[in-house]
């Protein structure tokens, strides 16, 4: 429906900006339970679902995957495409459908506060919140909460001196 909006990054990211700022004085309140949650996830529902076709993971990388949600990949790969994209940028397994990924690329150079964010690699998904919040798994700090025995490169990097 919005989906074309997808096409305009720069825009998406003062958008995403302007989200955050708006909520963040109410981020005491931004728990998720009850009412609270329950207008939260129907509101993402809607809207990230028109703009995105957001796929209610929970734990949203839209700011590092170029505003392209990674989870409409059909193997939801995080970071980076498979080895099976086709010479015209299109999936291996759906073959009428370019790739998320090279799509991702494309709009992450148009945005140039977070766009270099495509670089960081990005933990597994938390499966357990799929269908919760992303904003108030962001905002309570459950989104942050890397897996057990997950190590990102800034601390491998420090291991490693
Ligand atoms: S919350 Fe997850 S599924 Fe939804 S747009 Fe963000 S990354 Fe995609």
């Amino acid at each position: 429906m919005l989906r074309w909006l997808q096409n305009f990054p720069h825009f998406l990211q003062v958008l995403y900006d302007a989200t955050h700022h708006a909520l963040a004085p109410f981020r005491r309140w931004l728990k998720p339970r009850g009412i609270v949650e329950k207008t939260f996830i129907v509101a993402e529902e809607i809207t990230k679902g028109a703009l995105f076709n957001c796929q209610m993971c929970g734990q949203c990388v839209l700011h590092s995957t170029g505003m392209t949600c990674p989870m409409n990949c059909p193997k939801n790969l995080r970071n980076g495409p498979c080895g099976g994209v086709r010479a015209n940028g299109h999936c291996e397994i759906i073959p009428e459908m370019r790739c998320v990924w090279v799509q991702a690329w494309e709009r992450s150079r148009a945005m140039p506060k977070y766009g270099d964010d495509i670089f960081n690699v990005l933990p597994p998904v938390n499966r357990r919140l799929q269908n919760t919040s992303a904003w108030l798994n962001e905002f309570s700090g459950i989104a942050q909460k890397n897996p057990a025995g997950w190590i990102d490169a800034q601390h491998i990097s420090t291991i490693q001196r």
